[in-house]
């Protein structure tokens, strides 16, 4: 993060005390570090990201860590020899489950981001990444609103496609495309009518049909 430690935490009397602007009552206040953080411009690791605050910053910091690789899939398990049954997809078992294979190029997902495009009014696009997606959106067209309500579009994606895959792995529910893409509909929607505070802007029909005509 683009925060200097030297703002959030000072050492004196020779590195033996400590003080901070994040304290209260000689306590660390996390409250106060968020809130910090609310207000920063989040370059998260490799290249640029973008913290919207239309999403959840649960979802956004799911998709910093999907961009950069460190989602504890199967495969990052059997790196750090914790057993699992098989470091396999359990969507297509063909291929060795990483996050860009789950969240970007199974056919099961490729199918659900067809769709999404679809929805968008965006011509059919392959992903082999979670970088090239986000790339994609970060850079789609010149309307800056349409731009940033596509990348909303895409972390809601991301995120309800991890959903989809814990539940059938921890729940034995197998999601189709279909009801994955319902359920984007469903969260983006929300996300943006009160997160964003869009209220009446935000009409659930006209999303359906438009998504960034509506801004
Ligand atoms: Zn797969």
């Amino acid at each position: 993060m683009n925060i200097e430690v030297n703002e959030i935490l000072n050492t004196y009397d020779g590195g033996l005390t400590w003080r901070s602007d994040y304290a209260v009552d000689g306590k660390f206040c996390v409250a106060r570090l968020r809130n910090r953080l609310d207000k920063a411009h989040h370059p998260v690791g490799d290249g640029e990201f973008w913290w919207l605050n239309s999403v959840p910053k649960k979802v956004t910091s799911f998709v910093g860590r999907a961009k950069q690789g460190r989602i504890s899939f199967a495969e990052a398990l059997e790196r750090r020899n914790i057993l699992v049954t098989s470091p396999m997809c359990g969507l297509c078992a063909d291929q060795i489950e990483s996050t860009d294979h789950i969240l970007t190029s199974c056919s099961m997902v490729k199918e659900t981001l067809c769709m999404v495009l679809n929805w968008c009014g965006i011509p059919l696009e392959y992903f082999s990444g979670v970088n090239e997606v986000l790339a994609f959106a970060r850079n789609w067209g010149h309307c800056p609103k349409k731009k940033e309500t596509l990348t909303c579009i895409i972390y809601g994606t991301i995120w309800s496609l991890w959903k989809a895959r814990n539940d059938r792995i921890f729940r034995g529910e197998i999601l189709k495309p279909a009801k994955i893409m319902d359920f984007i509909k469903g969260t983006v929607f929300t996300w943006r009518k009160y997160r964003a505070k869009k209220g009446d802007t935000m009409d659930w029909d006209k999303w359906c049909v438009s998504p960034l005509t509506c801004t």
